[in-house]
């Protein structure tokens, strides 16, 4: 379809980013706009970034209409993304203009192209060294050779303009003159891959023909850590290439690696565009613009990255597909890898999930024949998947207050004497997850929500892991004044790191955690330290079973893998799984066998059993089977309500409301569960109520709640959430 022009004057439908219902009529500015061209208008006594979205309502005055200010200098919004858009907005119940606003989040889009001056690492060096150059150095080398502003360079490195001219004035740092937004460096496909197994050529094969077809698909990647699925992948992104197509790689957030980015540039001989919240925001323009004007060939991102302007997009890769980080929980409420699919089935693009342990949804996605399965069985080269063994905590003695069994003791020993590295695995970050006074027995809770606070002993606080809030170690219980009786109960990560110091008391012992590093980069950097060989017990949370090798490493001890299974949540049994599997997977990644030692109280959990004998289909079949029967997700669907206010009756209120009037509900045959106070009921001093709609598959669950909620005043204190297919049901 031939997108509509409209001449200087003529009246047309403005969708902004601003919170507003609908388009707004502007008149087109001098010069003329089409359909779809990212403009500047006026609202109020604003300029405002919108999109020309089509032709004018008419329903205005047309004597008062207002001109669009100015057209940006980029192409014109796509069908296909607006397509897209619109469709994300209606899935997740999203008004468009927030859905607008994550498709225009880069900074400066409208400034006029021009050039810009940036710094770069050059061939001198400081007469004299300061901390404050040393930071800029530093910072400029972090970064291996990359262009800054001073702006960002100031930031960054913390160091006001006048160190920066100092340096430049002595041949340390070198100035220029850069046209704004350079395109990528050119990737070519040919340039030289690894030689692919037999398993994975065939795997890159099917996918190849795949893209070769010009038509959507999407196939689950499975193959277990190691086996060479990012090998596999990339072959596609070649495929994709060739056909002059662009791909995006999509990752969690933490495994947004230099490594991975090394591994890609290595592949095609040039870094991709990247997405994520580490780039800065003159890089972030760069890539939203260069996407849109064929400068930018592959880009390697974050969840947000699928709302970029791609000209001709051909392939989106969801790595770690599993992964829970896919779904924002803030904001605009979305899974990336379903929008994936739906992005992708709108621009005739390939999907490809790739994961060692999909979700179920993915799963029976592949049962079911609507995606494709591929399977890499074995590790690549000799590495192989560690053997499994539970530890029977009732057969185990310990002491009070300790954690790590003696049979656990025994073989991390082994690897130290050997050399190796031994990973203990405990999700739980910070000193102690409780502390009570033993005078009163009362435990330290948050003031805004409902959560205990979290003993942080490097920090000396006590922290709440919900709203953030933290207040140094209290001398005295808060509840009863007595001095001296705070006592922490069971352990976090540091903790654990105190008992293996007394255990091992001659190892190098790292711990891994997300909040003891000042950012995502420092602690990308300690995590490659350590696989590198720094530490002989890594003490770690979550983080350390995404994304990252750990040659050296042979064997894992878990915790407490009863942890997982102790929640109410549907996905408790499916997560820990996953979760267990991951963390294994770090073991015996290079030549050595590892072993994976689970601690549980509970060995005969068909969970754990299932984890132990690596039976994972029999795993997923039981998983399926359950949820069949009790109409949950993936074979049924579900939404969750949350009703927040300051004032429990007010939320109570609306949510009491809801439940009397859900005929539109009813209607479809979706019921409604509850109010009840959320699991976490109160955060950030808001009190929270929680209702859950359960429908059959394939109703049209979406508009039913629109209609729902419509017919219910909200007052303006209190708000409503509406999650469609929850992860979390916090
Ligand atoms: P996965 O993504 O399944 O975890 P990777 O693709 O990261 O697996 O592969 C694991 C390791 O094995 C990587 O270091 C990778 O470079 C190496 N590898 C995998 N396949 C090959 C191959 N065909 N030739 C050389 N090295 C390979
Ligand atoms: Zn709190």
């Amino acid at each position: 379809m031939e997108p509509a022009y409209f001449e200087a004057g003529e009246p047309c439908a403005v969708l902004t980013t601003q919170p507003l219902d609908r388009p707004l009529d502007y008149l087109a500015p001098e010069g003329g706009c089409w359909s779809g061209s990212y403009v500047e208008v006026p609202l109020g006594p604003r300029r405002v970034l919108g999109v020309v979205w089509g032709p004018a309502a008419g329903d205005y005055d047309r004597a008062k209409l207002r001109a669009v200010l100015r057209v940006l200098d980029v192409p014109p919004m796509r069908d296909e993304l607006r397509d897209f858009i619109i469709k994300a907005a209606d899935y997740t119940l999203t008004p468009l203009p927030a859905m607008l606003r994550l498709a225009t989040r880069a900074p400066g889009l409208s400034d006029a192209p021009a050039t810009r001056r940036i710094y770069r690492l050059g061939e001198g060096e400081p007469d004299r060294m300061t901390d404050a150059r040393q930071r800029v150095l530093e910072t400029m080398r972090e970064y291996g050779g990359l262009a800054f502003t001073q702006r960002e360079l100031a930031e960054m490195a913390g160091v006001t303009s006048s160190v920066i001219k100092g340096l430049v004035k002595q041949g340390a740092l070198r100035e220029e003159d850069a046209p704004k937004d350079l395109p990528f460096p050119h990737l070519d496909p040919n340039h030289k891959g690894k030689d692919l197994t037999e398993d994975q050529a065939a795997a890159a094969t099917h996918l190849a023909q795949g893209i070769a077809s010009g038509t959507y698909g999407t196939t689950l990647l499975k193959g277990v850590t190691g086996s060479g699925k990012t090998e596999v992948y990339l072959e596609a992104v070649a495929a994709c290439l060739k056909r002059g197509r662009q791909a995006l790689v999509l990752l969690p957030e933490i495994a947004l690696t230099s490594e991975f980015l090394t591994r890609l540039e290595a592949r095609f001989g040039g870094r991709p565009a990247e997405w994520h919240s580490g780039v800065t925001m003159t890089e972030r323009r760069r890539t939203w613009k260069m996407v849109a004007e064929n400068g930018a060939q592959v880009v390697v991102g974050a969840r947000s990255a699928l709302f970029l302007p791609f000209r001709d997009l051909g392939l989106i890769v969801v790595d770690e597909e599993h992964d829970t980080s896919y779904k924002q929980e803030d904001g605009v409420l979305y899974n990336a890898r379903d929008m994936a699919v739906l992005r992708a089935s709108l621009c005739s693009a390939r999907v490809v999930l790739a994961s060692a342990t999909p979700s179920l949804e993915t799963w029976a996605n592949a049962e079911a024949g609507k995606y494709d399965r591929l399977d890499l069985t074995s590790r690549f080269g000799e590495a192989v998947m560690p053997e499994m063994e539970a530890v029977d905590m009732r057969a185990e003695t310990l002491a009070a207050s300790t954690w790590i069994s003696p049979t656990l003791r025994k073989a991390a020993q082994e690897r130290i004497d050997r050399g190796e590295q031994a990973l203990l695995f405990l999700n739980r970050r910070g000193y102690a997850p409780v502390t009570i006074c033993r005078a009163c027995g009362h435990q330290v809770a948050c003031p805004h929500c409902d959560a205990r606070m979290v003993e942080h002993r490097f920090l000396k606080r006590l922290m709440c892991h919900q709203c953030g809030e933290t207040t140094p170690m209290p001398e005295e219980c808060p509840s009863c004044h007595v001095a001296g009786k705070l006592a922490p109960v069971g352990p976090g990560v540091e903790r654990l790191a105190e008992e293996a110091t007394t255990l091992f008391p001659d190892a190098r012992i790292a711990v891994l955690s997300s909040d003891l590093f000042g950012s995502a980069r420092a602690l990308k950097e300690e995590i490659k330290r350590i696989a590198d060989g720094a530490a002989d017990i890594i003490i770690g949370t979550q983080m350390v079973a995404k994304g990252h090798n750990f040659p050296n490493l042979t064997l894992v001890g878990v915790i407490d893998a009863d942890l997982g299974l102790q929640g109410s949540d549907l996905r408790a049994a499916e997560r820990t799984f996953q979760l267990m599997r991951q963390v294994a997977g770090r073991a015996g990644r290079s030549t050595k066998r590892g072993l994976a030692l689970m601690q549980t109280f509970q060995p005969e959990h068909p969970v754990i059993r299932a984890i132990l004998s690596g039976d994972e289909e029999g795993f997923w079949q039981a998983e399926a089977a359950e949820r069949q029967a009790a109409g949950v997700p993936p074979y049924g669907r579900m939404a969750g309500v949350i009703v927040s206010s300051e004032e429990l009756n007010d939320a109570f209120d609306l949510a009491n409301q809801l439940t009397r009037q859900c005929e539109p509900l009813r209607s479809v045959g979706a019921q409604v569960f509850g109010p009840a106070p959320a699991p976490i009921a109160r955060i950030r001093g808001r009190h929270r109520v929680r209702l859950l709609v359960k429908s059959p598959k394939g109703v049209a669950l979406q508009k039913a709640i629109a209609l729902w909620v419509r017919n219910v005043r909200v007052k303006n204190t209190t708000r409503l959430t509406i999650d469609i297919d929850p992860q979390s049901f916090l």
